[in-house]
């Protein structure tokens, strides 16, 4: 478990481009891309809390593309490493633009 979050630690916060990121951000307009709910809380200037997820994560490959990049709340991005569902994955998908996920899914 230490391991998972390590990795999710560097990936959210070192690696992701800043450029990805706050495209990402900007597209998920203070909604969780996951579960389609407003951010759990604001940062200190005032905008909604979101984290850049890499649906294929970094370490497995993944690009730090806009394509392969989902803005999520705190829980499901926790969930997202975590539980790494196949449902949730291809839903993130759909959200980035894949045109046919499930193609890149199988
Ligand atoms: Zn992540
Ligand atoms: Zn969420």
């Amino acid at each position: 478990m230490n391991g998972r979050f390590f990795i999710c630690l560097i990936e959210s916060v070192s690696m992701a481009n800043p450029y990805v990121s706050a495209f990402v951000k900007k597209r998920a307009n203070g909604v969780c891309e996951l579960y389609e709910q407003p951010a759990h809380f604001n940062d200190k200037n005032g905008k909604p809390y979101l984290e850049c997820h890499h649906i294929k994560f970094l370490s497995q490959g993944g690009l730090d593309t806009i394509e392969n990049c989902v803005a999520l709340c705190v829980v499901c991005h926790k969930k997202a490493h975590i539980v790494d569902d196949p449902e949730d994955r291809l839903k993130m998908m759909k959200k980035a633009g894949f045109d046919n996920p499930l193609q890149e899914v199988w």
